[in-house]
């Protein structure tokens, strides 16, 4: 038993090791049956509107809640959800449960509300989530205005042509779409100049550490000038602190996102913050 015997670091990390992929794997396991197993549920963070301090927008964002992996974040399971395919069904069940939500929401008094949905998988910009949009829109007669869906850059930068036709389609049904993560992708300003979005969605890291970080500062600027110069709203997430909210307001930023004005909350908290 050589490695037994060996330096600690190497069983540790052999340890780590098998941990991690164990875990993966009951995580990848576990996704597959998610859905019928009702271990889903969403949650709703507000966005406030500096230009009148309402809340009329929310991000609908997944929780999973497992009891063999515990409570584990989208940041985790999405990409493991990306990876193994299972990402199509989740993005479709979503937009399913945003579609009755916002009728339940509808029938409670809450008709003005606009919901961000996620959708991340590349090949499902197509047909499929069209036909699927289409049909939910229509099942719960909502309003198309009342959906943006948000995509990554990576999204369209591998699937330009066929992915913007689709999104120019989702446009036409009265949908909005929102650029997500803008500032971390791929995307080139001609990419930009052609997507029909309605919405920029700033990266939070440029707004972490915008009290002590000049080009921060730059960057949110200029993307706030370049959002409106292309007809864009820019949103803002992960605003923690007055100063980044008094930056933003002074700047002209269209909407923020963060636990200093809301944290993600469960459906009949929205129709209390946003009835109001
Ligand atoms: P995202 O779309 O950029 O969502 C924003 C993330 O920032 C959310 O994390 C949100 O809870 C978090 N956040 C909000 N305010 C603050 C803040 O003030 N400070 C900090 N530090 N974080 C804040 P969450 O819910 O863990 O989601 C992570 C990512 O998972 C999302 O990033 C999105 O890419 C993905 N995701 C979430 N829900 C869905 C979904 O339904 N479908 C798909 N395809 N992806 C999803
Ligand atoms: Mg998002
Ligand atoms: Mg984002
Ligand atoms: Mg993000």
């Amino acid at each position: 038993h050589a490695k037994e015997k060996g330096p600690g670091q190497f069983s540790f990390y052999t340890q780590d090791m098998n941990e991690t992929s164990m875990e993966r794997l009951a995580i990848e396991s576990n996704l597959r049956q998610a859905i019928d197993n009702n271990e889903f549920y969403l949650v709703y963070q507000p966005q406030m509107r500096l230009k009148d301090n309402q809340f009329k927008n929310v991000e609908a964002l997944l929780r999973w809640n497992n009891k063999e992996v515990g409570n584990i974040s989208p940041g985790i399971f999405i990409p493991i959800a990306e990876e193994t395919g299972v990402i199509n069904q989740i993005d479709l069940w979503v937009i399913t449960k945003v579609c009755e939500q916002i009728k339940s929401w509808q029938e409670q008094g809450l008709t003005d509300i606009t919901v961000a949905v996620n959708v991340s998988a590349g090949h499902l910009i197509s047909d499929t989530l069209l036909e699927h949009l289409k049909r939910q829109i229509l099942i719960n007669q909502i309003h198309a205005s009342q959906l943006e869906i948000e995509i990554t850059e990576a999204v369209f930068v591998e699937h330009t042509e066929r992915t913007i036709a689709t999104l120019r389609s989702i446009k036409k049904l009265g949908a909005k779409i929102a650029i997500d993560d803008f500032g971390t992708g791929y995307s080139s300003l001609q990419y930009i100049q052609n997507f029909p979005a309605d919405t920029l969605k700033l990266d939070g890291m440029f707004i972490r550490d915008l009290e002590n970080n000049d080009s921060s500062q730059g960057i949110v600027r200029s993307s706030i000038i370049l959002a409106h110069s292309l007809g864009l709203e820019l949103v803002t997430e992960c605003v923690e602190n007055q100063f980044q909210l008094d930056f933003l307001r002074e700047h002209h930023c269209d909407l923020v996102q963060g636990y200093l004005l809301a944290k993600p909350m469960l459906p009949h908290e929205i129709m209390v913050l946003c009835n109001s």
